[in-house]
């Protein structure tokens, strides 16, 4: 059979989608179904059953043996435990598949093992996985056979969230209010609803796995913990957009194929600036949709790459001194009859709706910079946002021309009388087309920029969640809706009291606006006179996440508690902790076990050159150098291997939470970086045939 197919005849047909739903559900259930999953309406256990039998005849047919409520637990991957569809055995030794109602709609995984921050003790084990119906169940393939998948939310006995999604779908529900009541002030009556959309783009790495297996590094913590650079790295710019490697092709290939099968539309590929760094995006879709397919993308890269002899890694930074990965996260806002918020128009001076969403975002931005920030913090990004790669940890906005001058204008006159045009492009060939230009250029160094007719928030980190980041886009901007119609609503005269509220909130909030070069030094400096606050680490981040302001803006939208804000925020020091650790213990055990006794088996081997040459009678002045040098250089590592392991062990002696997590980074992680200088350094002298691990080189270059 050819490889070759048409990307139609499989798309989706693993999916329990609208129209398998269409085709096997009786009329009346279709129709209730597709009203909860439209307007939220109560699902009744009747309809249920009809539903989940349909689904796992589908599913069987699919080859399925198995069914699993997919959640995604505060851990930032996905969490499932497999049920199979047999029931007890028949007296003739038969057995039945079966799949109730009940067990679609309700799942009871133990939750003492998943991170809950102190929501509920261990002996509370119940937890409780609810069917997210607005998100479409799937079978999914691979080597442990076929199995339906249903996504679902994951919260306590208590009802409190124990999981990314409940806030997100929560988060969605709030701007899908405020937005309505916005566009109703603007005489719209018929949108019915409102939803983020979200279209992530997906960087990560590929290495070969013979050599990703030789490195503890990799395999412990997802990034290496040692390495000097490659005699070449990304200066040539020659790996962006550049033909893909075959091998690349073939892997990329199936991960479309596999993709597409499960629904994702896997629609973008294309090598990325760092050797060995590609990227992926799918169409974006509404977000809690993108959320699950962004796992799925995720999951199947890794999946994938196994079965290419190669090894996905999503770690923000798994090089030091080339480009790192993140995840762009496109945002928008859309109505059910297809109208998007963030549409400009041809004239967007006179476009007050959407002057006042526009407006109303910056506000949002600038009020919550921290909280957003917050929400892009992981250990892995500790490494990109701020430290040794854009964007920076500073959140500004970015415009471009054309609403730039909107805003200025707003600024200087109070009003905007006309709009800047993108015009007609003309590249100086005559046999090539004339074509229209965009009204505005793009600027890569903003972490929240916006791109024609979304927001592009670029700080996420590449193997994080994006739940969190659209739960908190969605409910700063839920916040400044609801505070603009207080106002409106009450005015006497619309169209001047929203003027003004333009003027106003540009005038007020236009200091988080930079269209300048946010990689600068210079921006770090203007953003600080400018008041924007500028978080370097996850450590210092998460306190934001708590504080008097944040607790009423997520309690007002009943997107989180106090009880749920507090129980993440210890789930966070908790996560960085562990992984600060994990990390040190790997690299004393690899300086222990394999560097160190390298180094002392070349110097011994220098040493024995030495000796026998000089018998010889011929010079040893070249060995005698590199000798010395190789044994000061080896004295500070084992110096700073001693110094880490003392370091490491003293917190034991902290107390968990912020105490712990701050001395994590800020006394173990400078301790890391003095054992990994002479270390690097030492690899560039040591005879390679001895080094026990692969090279930079050798990782990003031989793929
Ligand atoms: P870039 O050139 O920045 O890489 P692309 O045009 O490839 O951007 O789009 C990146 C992502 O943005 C894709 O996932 C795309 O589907 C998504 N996207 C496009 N329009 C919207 C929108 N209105 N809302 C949300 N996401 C969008
Ligand atoms: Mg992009």
């Amino acid at each position: 059979m050819s490889d070759l197919f048409n990307v139609a005849d499989i798309f989706g047909e693993d999916v329990f989608n609208d129209s398998v739903m269409q085709e096997r559900l009786p009329k009346k259930v279709y129709k209730d179904l597709k009203q909860v999953i439209e307007e939220g309406k109560d699902l009744d256990l009747a309809t249920a059953d009809v539903i989940a039998h349909e689904m796992k005849e589908w599913a069987i047919e699919k080859g399925a043996t198995h069914y699993t409520h997919w959640f995604q637990p505060m851990t930032g991957v996905t969490a499932e435990k497999h049920d199979s569809f047999i029931s007890a055995p028949l007296p003739n030794g038969k057995v039945l598949m079966s799949f109730s109602g009940k067990e679609l709609i309700k799942g009871e995984p133990d939750a003492s093992s998943f991170p809950s921050g102190g929501l509920r003790a261990t002996f509370e084990a119940r937890g409780y996985t609810a069917w997210d119906c607005t998100s479409p169940a799937f079978v999914r393939v691979d080597a442990g056979g076929a199995t339906l998948c249903i996504p679902t939310a994951f919260c306590s006995y208590t009802g409190e969230a124990l999981d990314l999604k409940t806030p997100l779908l929560r988060s969605m529900e709030s701007v899908n209010e405020q937005a309505l009541r916005l566009l109703k002030l603007f005489g719209n009556t018929t949108s019915k609803k409102v939803t983020p959309c979200v279209g992530p783009e997906q960087e990560y790495f590929l290495v070969d796995a013979e050599k990703y297996e030789k490195r503890k590094d990799l395999i412990y913590t997802g990034r290496t913990l040692f390495g000097a650079p490659a005699p070449k790295g990304q200066e040539l710019e020659d790996h962006y957009f550049g033909t893909i490697r075959q091998r690349i092709a073939a892997f990329m290939k199936d991960v479309n194929t596999q993709l597409w099968k499960v629904g994702v539309t896997a629609k973008t590929q294309h090598n990325e600036v760092a050797p060995a760094q590609h990227e992926l995006a799918p169409i974006y879709s509404q977000a809690n949709v993108a959320v699950d397919h962004n796992q799925l993308v995720m999951a199947t890269l890794k999946r994938v790459a196994c079965q290419h002899g190669l090894k996905c890694l999503l770690h923000e930074k798994p090089f030091a001194g080339v480009n790192g990965s993140g995840k762009h996260n496109n945002w928008s806002i859309t109505t059910d009859d297809g109208k998007n918020l963030l549409d400009p128009g041809k004239n967007p001076h006179e476009n007050l709706q959407f002057l006042l969403v526009l407006t109303c975002i910056i506000k949002a931005i600038d009020v919550h910079a921290d909280i957003l920030r917050e929400s892009a913090s992981n250990p892995g990004n500790d490494h990109r946002l701020g430290a040794n790669e854009a964007p920076p940890a500073i959140i500004s906005i970015f415009l471009g021309e054309q609403l730039q001058d909107i805003i200025d204008q707003l600024v200087s006159k109070g009003s905007a009388t006309h709009s800047e045009k993108g015009g007609k492009m003309d590249i100086g060939v005559s046999t090539i087309p004339e074509f229209s230009k965009d009204a505005t250029d793009r600027n890569r160094t903003s972490p929240f920029a916006f791109t024609g007719n979304k927001f592009e928030f670029r700080m996420v980190g590449s193997k994080d969640s994006i739940a969190t980041p659209n739960t908190v886009l969605n409910t700063i901007v839920a916040e400044a809706f609801s505070d603009a119609c207080d106002i409106l609503e009450k005015a006497d005269d619309f169209e001047t009291a929203v003027k003004d509220l333009i003027a106003e909130y540009a005038q007020k909030h236009q200091r988080v606006i930079y269209n300048g070069n946010g990689y600068s030094d210079e921006w770090v400096e203007e953003a600080a006179k400018r008041g924007l606050p500028n978080i370097k680490s996850m450590v210092e981040a998460i306190p934001v996440m708590t504080t008097d302001e944040s607790v009423a803006l997520f309690e007002k939208f009943h997107v989180l508690s106090r009880a749920e804000l507090e129980s993440r925020a210890a789930i966070k020091y908790e996560t960085y902790s562990k992984v600060i650790n994990i990390e040190a213990l790997t690299m004393i055990d690899i300086a222990s076990k394999q560097l160190i006794p390298a180094v002392i088996k070349y110097s011994g081997k220098l040493a024995g050159t030495i000796n026998t040459v000089k018998a010889a009678g011929a010079d040893v002045s070249v060995q005698t150098e590199l000798l010395k040098e190789v044994s000061s250089l080896l004295k500070e590592a084992k110096d700073a291997l001693e110094s880490l392991k003392k370091i490491e062990a003293a917190a034991a002696e902290k107390e968990e939470g912020e105490e712990l997590a701050t001395y994590y980074h800020e006394t173990v992680v400078p301790a890391m970086e003095a054992l990994r200088a002479p270390i690097d350094k030492l690899e560039m002298i040591v005879d390679k045939e001895i080094w026990p691990m692969p090279s930079y080189g050798d990782l990003m270059f031989e793929v």
